[in-house]
């Protein structure tokens, strides 16, 4: 999952940027208005939410979430503002944002708020098996077996990224997209690392691994081709 911040009072950023990167969502950080809107047009796809400050620098999170809309209905906006007169919360709700914090909000909060817009456009689904394995997306378990194996942030993210797409190829250049954010070196074999830290954890031993390499293309995640 990854989430696009614009917020331009740099701790703020940080602190949200290194709290939910702890969670497993990839995050870009963008300090003023017209960077936000410039990284939300460039990549909008890649986005599974959106969380904008209302007064920034260059373009209010106002306008930026109005251009927004114009190109993309779907992916979740939330502001986060100073601003709480009931005013200002219907007119930020009817440019087109889903949600609304008041600063200084709990992080947890803010959590919640994401895991809950993130639900709803993704439908129910949250739990997920193939062959022995069950990932539990809402509790945050993975269980071979019937025994929980630990994963990383990061592996349960590309782990959860490919259980959804299950049976679909899942491209590299599209995982490292919604798996990392925007600084990460395409080139690296990083992806791989990850693949194989998840095949060491799950993979039955002396049988053909639960995800298939697509060779020069990515990654499969078959259940008939995981028979239990
Ligand atoms: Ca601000």
């Amino acid at each position: 999952m990854r989430i696009l911040l614009a917020e331009d009072e740099v701790s703020i950023a940080g602190f949200l940027k290194e709290g939910l990167e702890e969670e497993g969502y990839a995050v870009d950080v963008a300090t003023n208005g017209r960077e936000g809107l410039q990284m939300a047009s460039d990549s909008l796809q890649s986005y599974d939410i959106i969380l904008l400050d209302w007064m920034l620098p260059g373009l209010s999170g106002i306008e930026i979430c109005r251009k927004i809309r114009l190109q993309d209905k779907k992916t979740p906006i939330i502001f986060l503002t100073a601003k709480d007169t009931v005013d200002d919360i219907v007119f930020g709700l009817e440019t087109g944002a889903n949600d609304y914090l008041k600063k200084p909000f709990a992080f947890e909060e803010l959590l919640a708020r994401i895991k809950v817009l993130l639900r709803n456009n993704r439908g129910e689904q949250s739990v997920f098996s193939v062959g022995n394995i069950i990932m539990d997306v809402e509790k945050h378990v993975v269980t071979k077996e019937g025994s929980t194996i630990e994963l990383t942030q990061k592996e349960f993210a590309l782990l959860e990224y490919l259980l959804r797409n299950q049976g679909k190829v899942c491209r590299r250049t599209r995982i490292i997209e919604k798996i990392w954010d925007i600084h990460f070196d395409k080139d690296t074999s990083v992806i791989d690392v990850f693949i194989n830290a998840i095949r060491k954890k799950l993979d039955q031993p002396d049988k053909p691994s639960f995800i298939q390499t697509i060779r020069g293309v990515g990654y499969k995640i078959d259940e008939d081709e995981n028979p239990s």
